[in-house]
């Protein structure tokens, strides 16, 4: 059932103080509105006092520096995927931006919204673990960064308090990975929200495997970073590495669930294959 509108109240901040002052008064922030304007049309989103923050200059467009690309909050998945650097650097942000829901969604929605809106399945999610992305926090009183794999607490728990904005996404450029890997499995290709969604990068030699880093959504309460997984393969020769044995570490890193979109079975037995079809991917690169 649809909401009722005079019980909300929208107000256009005009600033970024004026949004954070409507904040600490108890308003909440509305970006893109593509994840809040859904609970609306289904009439669960809590009524009260909103504060748009979609006109705010301060949190849009993509900075680049020599160590750091500097995110905005309302940078659109359409202007990632319009950006040089992060297609070039980022490959996995630039994929997650381009099968995110469909033309409509990439131009409206946001990455900060993605971030706070904490779904585990969301798709930015995976990739900015991978690359070591922090986020700088705004409120009237404070401005802080914190790592984004602190982020996420729990299931739609976050670090983030009411008062409080993501301003932008920091990421380091120091990034030299031979291999980007970047999965999203969902019922289509367009407007489908992942079942599995995985982030993967690699570094290799002819003799081994230097190091990997792999962040899986929707098979966690929160995305989750595979770090045992990881460690399996790092600094292993390729003769070492047993894909089974592999598949049953990163097993006991995730815990997928039975819902809507999937089951737990097909969610594991996928990723598993996915992992497998990641050092596939290293070992054909290393044989070329
Ligand atoms: C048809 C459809 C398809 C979709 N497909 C996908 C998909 O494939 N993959 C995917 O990951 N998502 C998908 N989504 C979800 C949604 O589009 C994304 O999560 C989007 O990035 C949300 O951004 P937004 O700016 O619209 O957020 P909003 O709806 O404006 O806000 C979402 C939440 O974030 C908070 N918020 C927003 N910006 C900030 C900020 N800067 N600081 C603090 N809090 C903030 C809001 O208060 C709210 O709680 C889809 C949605 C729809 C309707």
């Amino acid at each position: 059932m649809r909401a009722y509108l005079p019980k909300y109240n929208l107000t256009s901040a005009t600033s970024l103080d004026h949004a954070l002052q409507l904040l600490d008064n108890g308003n909440r922030p509305i970006a893109g509105g593509t994840d809040l304007m859904v609970l609306f049309d289904t009439g669960n989103l809590p009524e009260g006092n909103y504060v748009s923050i979609h006109s705010l200059n301060e949190l849009k467009g993509i900075c680049i520096s020599d160590e750091y690309v500097k995110i905005g909050a309302l940078t659109t998945y359409s202007e990632l995927r319009q950006n040089e650097v992060i297609r070039d650097e980022f490959p996995c942000i630039y994929e997650a931006a381009k099968v995110t829901g469909g033309i409509a969604i990439q131009n409206r929605g946001t990455i900060g919204g993605n971030i706070a809106n904490a779904s585990p399945a969301a798709d930015t999610p995976p990739a900015l673990l991978v690359y070591n992305a922090s986020l700088k926090i705004i409120s009237s009183t404070d401005e802080k960064n914190i790592e984004y794999k602190n982020f996420h607490k729990d299931y739609k728990q976050t670090q983030l308090a009411a008062n409080e904005l993501i301003k932008e996404i920091i990421l380091p450029r120091q990034n030299k990975h031979k291999l980007h890997y970047y999965r999203k499995v969902g019922t289509r290709k367009a407007q489908a929200i992942s079942k599995i969604c995985i982030a993967a990068l690699a570094n290799f030699t002819k003799e081994k495997i230097e190091n990997v880093k792999i962040s899986v959504a929707s098979v966690a309460p929160t995305v989750v970073r595979c770090t045992k997984t990881e460690d399996y393969f790092c600094g292993k020769q390729y003769s070492q590495i047993d894909i089974h044995e592999a598949q049953q570490v990163l097993q006991t890193e995730i815990s997928a669930i039975d819902d809507i979109r999937s089951t737990k079975n097909y969610r594991v037995r996928v990723t598993c294959n996915l992992i497998q079809e990641f050092f596939d991917l290293i070992t054909e690169e290393n044989n070329e």
